[in-house]
């Protein structure tokens, strides 16, 4: 037996119960460090930690452990930068207190009815993973109350800060009592980090832990984020980067799977679709062909590429990403095989960052963000496979051999270079002037930003499901709060002022210590940010939905998987 098996670490039968139904064997370098320390109640630690690690089961473990489940208080925060993560932390915590009777959780987040969150919050919670803007909407509301925090969790960090969560942080960082443990993983560690350490965490304790798996699997993930409407688009130009790709093509349904197929065999691609709506005989036709080479894309559904077996394909493509993270997994197993490099590649939309981060988390691997290549990177890829092709091809003596002195004799009056500028030509005219006037379908930063942001939906859905503000509302953050001595009049002033008018609608107003929230009528919504922009040291923004998950899913209870 290992020395460092979870047996030796103190942990309850009933949570080795649930962690070998998990088939966690041996606990990971970052477990061996943490769960030990967290046990015992030690102090603070720092986490340079990627996804992958097994950092969730690091905390969580000794978090359901020591979870005083007679006392109901919110004794557990887990902060994480989107709405994804924070429903699987939930979930993952709830799997390890599956045998813990009375062990509350919950998750937290924007972009779903607070009301259904807050009624929750109010029946008894242990332990809470949420956003930092919803969770600090929650504590201005006084529905979450810290006031008996324990422990205190910032996952992904950076993350958090990359979206713009630093005033939430803060906000929240201050709103929990002075004795606590608190623990902070990232996977990269910004200026930003170490000030939040400095200012919030007691001789943190330093800890860094490699990748679980790095290296163990040969396939390389990349993605490419497009709109929604470049998806085609961009497959072709990811095929034309690669002349000699060999891969298969993943969609989500058969309609899609043949439309895509279709488009390419239209547009010149040496490609074929396999989905369940083709008899067996077509598809053991398509997948001959496929496996012999004489398809070098072959587009399908997850069901139909179930029966193939090929070992050398470069290429995994995902022209949508999976619901399901295990999903993906399967897919890009695929390539990158039998000791051969792969690539594993994943058409995102702008919208769907948070659910490439879930897939990142349980591969426990990062994705490289390619650019979509433009005309000039394609055509030059392409002009040098040609000559490629050209110097490899092996030449039939005999049979050429009969015509070449007329051949000769027809081009005498032409110089080499002229003869390889129009030979490279026949070929290459159809890149040229297909990509002459090639877009960039790389979104802008700005664009990117919105996507995360609201959509038209999001909007509907905020103000007609109360996603926190009332109907024809919207809710402001501000960073003002008792301590500044703000008042609800001060807020209403300062509105009345900043904008010079005194016919906006305003709605509710939440005075919290550091920071607060109004509401104000939506139709001004841009009135009050540009208002609030000249006023100096004060700082407003819409407390938005933070993540835009197109799922959102429910409140996790003990004893319910969310999917089930
Ligand atoms: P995390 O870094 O927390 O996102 O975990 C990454 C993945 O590793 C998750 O799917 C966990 O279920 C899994 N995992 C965590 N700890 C272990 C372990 N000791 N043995 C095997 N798998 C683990």
């Amino acid at each position: 037996m290992l020395m460092s098996g979870f047996e030796l670490m103190g942990l309850r039968p009933e949570i080795m119960r649930a962690i070998e139904e998990l088939g966690y064997k041996t606990p990971t370098p970052i477990q061996i460090e943490v769960v030990p320390e967290l046990l015992q109640g030690g102090g603070d630690m720092i986490g340079l930690a990627q996804t992958g690690t097994g950092k969730t089961a690091a905390f969580g473990l000794p978090l359901v452990q020591n979870t005083d489940t007679s006392f109901r208080a919110v004794q557990g925060l887990i902060l994480s930068p989107t709405r994804e993560l924070a429903v699987q932390i939930a979930t993952d915590i709830e799997s390890y207190a599956r045998y813990t009777p009375g062990l509350k959780v919950l998750a937290v987040y924007g972009g779903a009815n607070i009301v259904a969150q807050m009624k929750q919050l109010k029946g008894g919670v242990h332990l809470v993973a949420g956003t930092p803007g919803r969770v600090l909407d929650l504590i201005s509301r006084r529905v979450l109350n810290l006031s008996e925090l324990r422990w205190l969790v910032l996952d992904e960090a950076d993350e958090m800060l990359n979206m713009g969560f630093k005033e939430e942080l803060d906000a929240i960082l201050s709103s929990t009592p002075e004795e606590k443990q608190t623990l902070l993983f990232s996977a990269t560690m910004p200026r930003e980090i170490l000030s939040i350490t400095r200012q919030y965490m007691r001789e943190p304790r330093e800890i860094a832990v490699g990748q679980r798996n790095a290296g163990a699997d040969k396939v390389n993930h990349q993605y490419y984020m497009v709109h929604a409407k470049d998806r085609y688009e961009a497959l072709k130009r990811i095929a034309d980067l690669h002349p000699k790709i060999y891969g298969l093509v993943f969609c989500r349904t058969r309609a899609e799977t043949k439309e895509v197929a279709d488009k390419l065999m239209k547009d010149g691609y040496n490609a074929d679709a396999l989905h369940g709506d083709l008899s067996q005989a077509q598809r053991d036709y398509v997948m001959n062909r496929f496996r012999t080479g004489n398809i070098q894309l072959l587009v399908a559904t997850d069901v139909a590429a179930r029966g193939l077996d090929v070992d050398d394909l470069t290429h995994v493509i995902h022209y949508n990403l999976p619901d399901e993270p295990e999903i993906y997994i399967h897919r890009s197993g695929r390539t990158g095989r039998a000791g051969k490099p792969g690539t594993s590649i994943a058409i995102i939309h702008t919208r769907e960052s948070a659910k490439l981060q879930l897939v990142e988390k349980k591969l426990g691997k990062k994705f490289e963000r390619k650019l979509v290549p433009g005309g000039r990177e394609i055509c030059e890829k392409q002009l040098f496979n040609l000559i490629d092709k050209m110097e490899q091809v092996e030449v039939d003596e005999h049979q050429v051999e009969s015509y070449l002195p007329q051949v000769y004799k027809k081009l005498e009056w032409m110089s080499r270079e002229e003869l390889i500028r129009r030979f490279v030509s026949v070929e290459f005219n159809r890149f040229l002037e297909y990509y002459r006037d090639a877009e960039d379908l790389n979104p802008s930063e700005r664009q990117r930003q919105e996507a995360r942001e609201f959509t038209p939906r999001e909007r509907t859905r905020r103000k007609g499901e109360g996603y926190g503000a009332e109907q024809g509302f919207s809710r402001f953050f501000i960073n003002m709060g008792r301590t500044q001595r703000l008042t609800p009049q001060w807020v209403i002033g300062m509105i009345n002022d900043f904008t010079g008018r005194r016919d906006i609608p305003i709605g509710r107003i939440d005075i919290g210590q550091k920071f607060s929230f109004f509401e104000v009528g939506s139709a001004f919504e841009q009135e009050i940010l540009k208002a609030f922009r000249k006023a100096e040291g004060v700082r407003v923004k819409l407390a938005i939905p933070e993540d835009n998950a197109e799922n959102p899913k429910g409140y996790v209870k003990k004893g319910r998987r969310k999917d089930a």
